[in-house]
C-alpha cells in the first residue's frame, strides 16, 4: 500500500496539470468563474486514482460526467418525446449552421416497443466489460480507444454476439481532458481524420461511433462534416449521445447519408437503485409510445447490477424488448 502514495501524487499532480493545461490553452473557451457554474462545483478525482481499479474508474466517470452536467441537463430538460433540435437555441456565441430537415421520428406504435441499450465509457476495466458481455440481451459496448481492455473486449463481444462501437472522445465546453484519440474543434481535417482513422483501426471490430463527451465538438457541423465522411466511407453508423441541446451531430449525419441515432435517456445520472430504475422506466414509456427508445449507461456497479437483474425478466414483465442498435437501425431505415 505504501508506493501508493507517490504514486497518488504523481497521478493527482498530472491530472491537475492536464486540467489547468486546457484550462490555459487560448482557444479554449473560459470555464465561467460565477460559483453557480456545475462546472466550478466539481470536485477534482481524489488520490483513488492511482490505484486504477474500478473505483479510480467509477470517479473518472462521475467527474466527466459532472463536468458536462449542466449541458445534458439542457439537453434532457426537453421531453426526450418532444425533442425538436430546430427550436433548441443555439448559444449566443455560435454561427447558425445549415441544417437539413431531419427524417420524422421512429414512431410504430404498432409494432412491438423495443429499447436499444448502450453501456459507455468501456475499455478500461476487463470484468465489467465483461459483465456487459454476459447480459442476456444485445446491450451494446462503447470502448474508448487506446485503453488497456479495448482490443479483448471487442473481440470478446464479438464472440458473443454483441454490438461494439467506437466511443470517440470529442472536446467539450469546459475544456477539460477527454483522453487519448481526441478530436478538437481547432483540429485541420487532416488531422482530424487521422486521429479518427488510427482509432477506428485500433480495434477490432467496430460497427458505430458515439461520442464521449463532445458538447463543443459536436455543436459544430464543419467538424462533424468532417467526421460524417470518414464514418460514411467505412460504412458506419453514428450514435449522438447529446451531450449538447446544440448538437449538430444527426444534422451532418443526415446529410452526409450516414444512418444515425439519437439517445433518448441517459440511464444514471444519479448512481442510486431508484434513478436507475426511473430512468429506465422513462425509456420504457417512451419505448411503448414510438416504438423505440435509446439508452446510454455506464459500467457502474449500480447500472451493472440494475441490467443484470432486470433484463432476464424485462420482456415478459413489460412486454418491451431489447433490441441490437442494428435491429433499431433497420426498423428507422427500413423504407
Ligand atoms: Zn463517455
Amino acid at each position: 500500500m505504501s508506493v501508493r502514495w507517490p504514486a497518488a501524487r504523481f497521478l493527482l499532480v498530472g491530472w491537475l496539470g492536464l486540467i489547468l493545461a486546457a484550462c490555459g490553452d487560448s482557444d479554449a473557451p473560459e470555464v465561467p468563474a460565477s460559483t453557480e457554474s456545475p462546472v466550478a462545483e466539481v470536485a477534482e478525482p481524489s488520490a483513488a486514482i492511482a490505484q486504477h481499479d474500478d473505483a479510480y474508474y467509477d470517479e473518472l466517470r462521475a467527474h466527466w460526467f459532472a463536468l458536462e452536467h449542466a449541458e445534458k441537463a439542457v439537453a434532457e430538460r426537453s421531453d426526450p418525446i418532444d425533442i425538436d433540435l430546430e427550436e433548441t437555441p443555439l448559444p449566443a456565441d455560435s454561427e447558425p449552421s445549415p441544417q437539413l430537415p431531419l427524417p420524422a421520428p421512429v414512431v410504430d406504435a404498432a409494432a412491438a416497443p423495443v429499447i436499444g441499450i448502450i453501456i459507455d465509457d468501456l475499455g478500461h476495466s476487463l470484468s465489467r466489460g465483461r459483465r456487459i458481455i454476459a447480459l442476456p440481451e444485445p446491450v451494446t459496448l462503447a470502448i474508448l480507444p487506446h485503453t488497456q481492455a479495448a482490443k479483448a473486449l471487442a473481440s470478446e463481444a464479438a464472440i458473443a454476439g454483441k454490438t461494439v462501437i467506437l466511443h470517440q472522445p470529442m472536446e467539450n465546453g469546459a475544456a477539460l481532458a477527454i483522453g487519448s484519440g481526441g478530436l478538437y474543434v481547432g483540429m485541420e481535417r487532416a488531422e482530424l481524420e487521422q486521429t479518427l482513422q488510427t482509432n477506428l483501426n485500433s480495434f477490432v471490430p467496430i460497427q458505430g461511433l458515439n461520442n464521449h463527451m463532445g458538447s463543443r465538438l459536436t455543436s459544430d457541423r464543419q467538424a462533424m462534416d468532417w467526421v460524417m465522411q470518414v464514418l460514411d466511407e467505412r460504412g458506419l453508423f453514428f450514435i449522438d449521445s447529446r451531450t449538447s441541446a446544440a448538437t449538430q451531430a444527426a444534422f451532418a449525419a443526415e446529410a452526409a447519408g450516414v444512418r444515425h441515432l439519437s439517445r433518448d435517456v441517459f440511464l444514471d445520472n444519479e448512481r442510486t437503485f431508484e434513478a436507475i430504475d426511473a430512468a429506465f422506466r422513462r425509456a420504457l414509456t417512451l419505448a411503448r409510445k414510438q416504438g423505440t427508445a435509446l439508452v446510454i449507461g455506464h459500467p457502474y456497479p449500480q447500472t451493472l447490477e440494475y441490467l443484470e437483474q432486470r433484463l432476464p425478466d424485462l420482456q415478459r414483465e413489460e412486454g418491451v424488448k431489447v433490441v441490437s442498435l442494428e435491429a433499431l437501425l433497420a426498423r428507422k431505415y427500413r423504407h
